[in-house]
């Protein structure tokens, strides 16, 4: 018998991948929480019915959401990331060797088990790296709780439906530069240029209110809606496009992230510049 899961990306899209087998499924006090074996994809985490991650492409994902910004940042010594319960984040945040410390806020300590059980390379850092603290706590109040500590945030949220609607709103993004040290960087996920064009200008806007150098940058992800997935980074001093390209630190285990990247990343199709225009 075959078997094949479908995510409805929209009403009228969606993905569907050839699966093995289910290895596991429960409902959180947060959401449905799946790992599902495909075929194209290996193991693949998914949230609500909403593919989180995959072993196979993930790594476009986890390192364009980090490596930009901890090389825009002079002296990245202690980062955050909000969500991000899978780890792929973190273990790319401790590959740069100025990072100090990095700090994972995860509202749903099952998606961090679960994935440490089921998605070892991705959650590798979040087994006993010293450099790591895991605190099992809501992202939107820790940010109120910590004003002035960190020199990077990551927000590595959920779509913006259940627990991480706020991490869209203004009122969120003021805290999270109110956490940020006078020189700190932040990056969101911020979603499809092709579906969700509005998540995109309204979270431009919300985060260019604060932050005085906001920028849209991109990156292809075959298994999010589109394959076409982007990012907003908003910096209180630094240009992430005027950096000089050999302080880049690229960590040889690194497969997409590279000091070209770094810039071509930043350079937008003219149906993406428009939505921010
Ligand atoms: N890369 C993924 C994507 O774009 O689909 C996101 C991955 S990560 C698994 C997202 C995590 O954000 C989830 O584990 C979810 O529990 C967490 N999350 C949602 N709202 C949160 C909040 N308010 N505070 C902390 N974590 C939150």
């Amino acid at each position: 018998m075959e078997l094949w899961y479908t995510e409805k990306q929209t009403p009228n899209v969606g993905i569907t991948c050839k699966i093995s087998r289910t290895l596991h499924t429960e409902t959180t006090p947060f959401q449905e929480l799946a790992v599902i074996d495909t075929l194209q994809f290996g193991r693949m985490l998914v949230l609500d019915g909403m593919v989180q991650t995959t072993v196979v492409d993930e790594f476009v994902y986890h390192e364009m959401i980090t490596h930009v910004a901890l090389n825009t940042h002079p002296n990245p010594e202690k980062v955050m990331v909000i969500g991000g319960g899978d780890g792929g984040a973190i273990r790319e945040i401790v590959k740069n060797p100025r990072v100090k410390k990095a700090v994972l806020v995860e509202i749903d300590e099952r998606v961090i088990e679960v994935s440490k059980q089921y998605l070892p390379e991705i959650a590798v850092a979040l087994m006993g790296n010293p450099k790591v603290e895991v605190r099992v706590e809501d992202g939107i109040k820790h940010v109120q709780e910590h004003k002035g500590e960190y020199d990077i945030i990551i927000i590595d949220s959920t779509e913006p439906v259940g627990p991480a609607v706020e991490l869209f709103s203004e009122d969120f993004y003021k805290n999270v530069y109110e956490c940020l040290k006078d020189d700190g960087i932040m990056v969101a996920q911020t979603e499809s240029p092709f579906y969700n064009r509005d998540i995109i200008k309204n979270s431009y806007a919300r985060i260019g209110n604060f932050f005085p150098i906001t920028k849209l940058y991109f990156a292809t992800v075959p298994t999010y809606p589109s394959g076409v997935w982007t990012f907003t980074l908003g910096s209180k001093k630094y240009n992430p496009l005027t950096v000089p390209k050999e302080k880049i630190f690229v960590d040889p285990t690194n497969k997409y992230y590279n000091a070209d990247v770094h810039f071509g990343a930043f350079m937008l199709p003219n149906f993406i510049a428009e939505i921010i225009k």
